[in-house]
């Protein structure tokens, strides 16, 4: 039997009585047959309360000390967790990123890995040892520590699944699987058995929390077989796959924190080499009658308020409180009464509406920031319960 690589979030790992259950999960895997390698997070909102501590300190903590801040989250999970191996009997070694040689570039909190060396973790398979390796973070080629942005731990799952030829990868947290809505947000959300990796992506990309879109860049490449599923239930959970679900809209999805900046075309590339020297990074990127708009999560900007003065000094629009919702599907510009009856939904509502965008796999409509839940559980009723 092969390798298998399991992720487990940080909500599955907040208590010790919750590691010691993640522990028995990970020994019944390795019982079953499988060399195991479990991918964790920091326990709980470790990473929140360490970015906390920063900005207390500062509003714009350096990005290089930061990251070796942020780092230490998962170490304290991969030792407790290789604890509670080793305390049922069977052998276990944790291993940091750069440990387990995951090697990315230097863009410190939101780093790419660039080649994953996993010679130390399949010395440690090949004697019979569990792996534990810390998530959400890497080594640069200059050797200094770097972590891979928010939610990062999957794309760490996911990486080494690739390097060490995995048979699959589970991602286990507190949700059993991938839903057609956010569960917080909608009552009777559709949980999905089956979802493809563009859709998946697009759902990661337009705010759904429940895969890290770079994760699934990593397995849509490698093509390795994903599973969603609950850290402490045996139900199915959801397959993440390459085959195409002939359905119009699966999900409906939304973000709440974004700031769209205006430029005259002129003054773009002025703005674009800002972004470039402060490590900045967009999420989208559109122009119109001679003007650009830039979209940012404002989440992803650690020196926000900084970043926002800077925008008043080079005199560009902007507007902040965004949000925009999001309906991923199937080949939805054959379909245009969805765009239409999203619209109508909008005006009956009175929801003003600052822009739209419809591709073949997704719909989105920005909105006042306030309306955004409201939205989605209209459009979940409209596109996706009642048909
Ligand atoms: N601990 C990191 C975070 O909270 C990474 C992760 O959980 O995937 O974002
Ligand atoms: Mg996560």
């Amino acid at each position: 039997m092969g390798i298998v690589v399991q992720k487990y979030g940080g909500s599955s790992l907040s208590t010790i009585e919750k590691i010691k259950k993640v522990a028995q999960r990970v020994v019944d895997a390795k019982n079953r047959g499988h060399s195991v390698v479990a991918v964790v997070s920091a326990m709980g909102k470790t990473t929140d309360s360490l970015l906390g501590m920063a900005k207390e300190l500062t509003d714009s903590p350096d990005h290089r000390e930061l990251d070796m801040l942020l780092s230490i989250g998962e170490r304290q999970t991969i030792s407790l967790l290789s604890m509670a191996i080793k305390s049922l009997g069977v052998p276990a070694i944790s291993l940091t990123g750069s440990q387990s040689g995951i090697i990315t570039n230097t863009a410190h909190n939101q780093a790419k890995i660039l080649e994953v060396r996993p010679y130390r973790i399949e010395d440690a398979l090949a004697e019979g040892k569990i792996v534990i390796v810390a998530g959400f973070q890497g080594v640069s080629y200059l050797k200094e520590i770097t972590t891979l942005g928010r939610g990062g731990s999957d794309t760490t799952a996911l990486a080494l699944a690739a390097a060490l030829n995995a048979m699959y990868c589970e991602i286990f947290s507190d949700v059993d699987g991938v839903y057609s809505a956010d569960p917080r947000v909608v009552s009777l959300p559709a949980k999905l058995d089956e979802v493809s990796f563009d859709q998946m992506l697009e759902m990661a990309e337009n705010g759904a929390k429940v895969l890290a879109a770079d994760a699934l860049r990593f397995a849509k490449y490698y093509k390795i077989k994903l599973y969603s599923k609950h850290s402490f239930t045996t139900t199915e959970g959801t397959f993440i796959t390459d085959e195409t679900i002939v359905r119009d809209i699966v999900a409906v999805t939304s973000e709440k924190d974004l700031l769209f900046v205006t430029t005259t075309q002129e003054d773009s590339d002025k703005f674009n080499l800002y972004l470039m020297e402060h490590n900045i990074f967009y999420r989208e990127l559109w122009c119109n009658d001679g003007k650009t708009t830039t979209l940012f999560d404002t989440k992803n900007i650690h020196q926000y308020q900084h970043f926002i003065d800077e925008i008043k000094k080079f005199g560009f629009e902007y507007h902040e409180n965004h949000g925009r919702v999001s309906m991923i599907g199937n080949q939805l510009y054959s379909n245009p009464s969805i765009l239409m009856n999203a619209l109508h939904i909008l005006k009956t509502e009175s929801i003003p509406c600052f822009g739209y965008h419809l591709s073949h796999i997704k719909c989105n409509l920005v909105i006042p920031k306030e309306h955004v839940d409201r939205v989605v559980q209209l459009f979940h009723q409209k596109f996706i319960e009642s048909v």
